[in-house]
């Protein structure tokens, strides 16, 4: 039998992927999905091991109104052609947009990430450079868009009579990252991506959210380059507090945060009164 669609009677988050870059969390890399009635209508990141998890959630490829990249590490965009080829094979026939940061000099850009995987004739899989390219035979087409956000207020990037989708930029190390707020069905989700919390556009961003979901990739001790990539679990709470979320779910668990449920929890409500849950692959989140 086939199992209940997550947001099957209206809008729900589910996790795809809910650990970092290893692998011996035996979790897939950083994925979500943004349900509404039965569709997955968003699709947030596809770390490695997503692809899968993709196929096991039943969603289809074909229902997507639109794709967001945080970032371009291998944990946020790994299975991105995966599920581009997958996709070669299902019923998608009109052009899916896909939104992410602009690039600088040790990311590409989004537009250039997709180009650099399809393009004809320097792609690395330019055997699909349909998707890229106009071309009878095409099944659709990936448009790719580099979002110019300010790291102060939130910027409308995407909306159509589903959603709107705001992105802030935000601060992880060198590397241009988004935080993306999906706003579908009446609710707010905002999602972190990677950033170490610095600033407050992401407070905006989650200004009162119906699910906050905040990437506990370090613990409250971290240092050096961890802490200038990631939040420890007070700046999360933090965070939430002052953006008066509703429902606070932490991804992105790495080994240095697994087994540490306990403190981070405990660091987290000096700031934040409201529910907090950690994730797991293909937890669904219904927002209430
Ligand atoms: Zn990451």
């Amino acid at each position: 039998m086939r199992a209940q669609t997550c947001g099957a009677t209206g809008v729900a988050v589910q996790v795809l992927g809910s650990g970092g870059p290893e692998l011996q969390d035996k979790r897939a890399s950083t994925s979500y999905l943004v349900w509404d009635r039965g569709r997955a209508r968003a699709m947030v990141d596809a770390g490695g091991g997503s692809a899968l998890r993709f196929g096991e959630s039943e969603a289809k490829w074909s229902d997507l109104d639109v794709f967001l990249f945080s970032h371009f590490h291998v944990d946020h965009s790994g299975d991105f052609p995966a599920l581009v080829f997958s996709s070669w094979f299902g019923d998608r026939r009109r052009p899916l947009p896909v939104y992410g940061p602009p690039g600088n000099q040790y990311m590409p850009s989004t537009t250039e990430f997709v180009r650099d995987l399809f393009g004809d004739p320097h792609g690395a899989w330019r055997y699909l450079s349909e998707m890229v390219e106009p071309h009878p035979e095409g099944t659709y087409e990936l448009q790719p868009h580099d979002v110019e956000a300010g790291a102060t207020w939130p910027m409308l990037a995407f909306h159509n009579d589903n959603m709107a989708v705001f992105a802030v930029r935000v601060v992880h190390g060198a590397f241009p990252a988004l935080a993306w707020r999906v706003e579908m069905g009446g609710k707010r989700i905002v999602f972190s991506g990677d950033t170490n919390g610095e600033g407050d556009g992401l407070t905006k961003l989650a200004m009162n959210a119906d699910l906050f979901i905040a990437h506990n990739a370090v613990p409250e001790d971290a240092t050096g380059l961890e802490r200038r990539l990631h939040m420890p679990p007070s700046v999360i709470g933090v965070t939430a507090g002052n953006a008066h979320v509703k429902q606070l779910v932490l991804s992105h668990r790495m080994l240095r945060t697994l087994g540490k449920e306990e403190e981070t929890q405990t660091q987290i409500k000096l700031h934040y009164a409201g529910p907090v849950a950690f994730a797991n692959d293909l937890d669904c989140f219904p927002v209430e």
